[in-house]
């Protein structure tokens, strides 16, 4: 496995690579791995000859109070795992190669990412979209494989993608969960073990809304409510957000229909926001 630091080795080698034929699969993350990232990997190997796996915290996705500073950093054992899953090249640029002094440019999808998260983290997916364009541009993927853990990101993806003409594919790899039902993420390591027995009052809400259209219910205010309703009974539980939206547009739903709407939850587990979701 290769390590690269330098843009412009980046993109050269990725240049040479898809002259020659090979397809590039890309897996953005920001490091600090866990199992949900190591699956993307799995994805990426199984569709491409060749997996560049990116870990770089993206300062410009993160807003001035959130956690920019406080972000896991663990390079030795993020290659380690990458290693270990058959990664090709990771890919791990400096903040000053990609944002060098004078930086000024920035690319905002304006509709999908309105809602939800973007409400409460507005500058978040300019970030996000702004990232992932100049990776497509310096690793030049045929896929580029995301999480549905991050239904919005992976819509808004999506949508760049399209609206752009960017000559990728957005892939979407399922939700990856402990054995008791929470999703893995990087910002779980903020949690105590009491604050994570709290937070699983996220996925179990989640498993009550399936639960809920699976015997027939469709009235989008009554599995709000009772999802709300369940969160609330969390001490540690604050809700940011509780919403049905459509898979692809984000825009909240009227009626369930199962296959097309996500219920999507945010919330702070005291000072750690978590995010879920789960198709209908
Ligand atoms: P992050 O490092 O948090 O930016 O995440 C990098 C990628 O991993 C994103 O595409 C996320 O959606 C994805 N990801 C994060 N957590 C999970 C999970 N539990 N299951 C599947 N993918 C995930």
């Amino acid at each position: 496995m290769q390590t690269i630091q330098s843009v412009h080795e980046m993109q050269s080698l990725a240049i040479g690579m898809r002259s020659s034929g090979r397809l590039i699969g890309l897996v953005p993350t920001m490091g600090s791995l866990h199992e949900g990232h190591l699956s993307l990997i799995d994805i990426a190997k199984e569709r491409a000859d060749k997996v560049i796996v990116s870990i770089f915290v993206n300062p410009t996705q993160f807003g001035p109070s959130e956690d920019f500073d406080k972000y896991p950093r663990v390079l030795e054992a993020d290659l380690e795992k990458c290693r270990e899953r058959g990664a090709d090249i990771v890919f791990n640029p400096s903040i000053a190669d990609m944002y060098p002094d004078g930086y000024s440019t920035y690319v905002n999808e304006e509709h999908i990412s309105a809602g939800l998260c973007g409400v409460s983290r507005p500058n978040h997916f300019r970030g996000v979209t702004t990232v992932c364009l100049k990776l497509f541009n310096i690793t030049r993927p045929d896929i580029a494989v995301f999480g549905q853990k991050d239904a919005q990101q992976c819509a808004v993806l999506k949508k760049m993608v399209a609206d752009l003409n960017i000559p990728a594919e957005i892939v979407i790899g399922p939700t990856l969960r402990d054995e008791d039902g929470m999703a893995t993420s990087s910002r779980n390591e903020y949690l105590t073990g009491a604050q994570r027995g709290e937070a699983l009052s996220i996925s179990k809400s989640l498993k009550i809304a399936k639960e809920m259209v699976d015997s027939g219910t469709r009235s989008v205010d009554r599995i709000v409510a009772e999802v709300t309703h369940h969160l609330s009974l969390s001490r540690r539980i604050r809700v940011i957000y509780v919403q049905i939206v459509d898979r692809d547009t984000m825009e909240p739903a009227r009626e369930i229909e199962p296959g097309r709407h996500l219920l999507c939850v945010a919330a702070w587990a005291d000072q750690t926001r978590l995010i879920d979701n789960i198709e209908l």
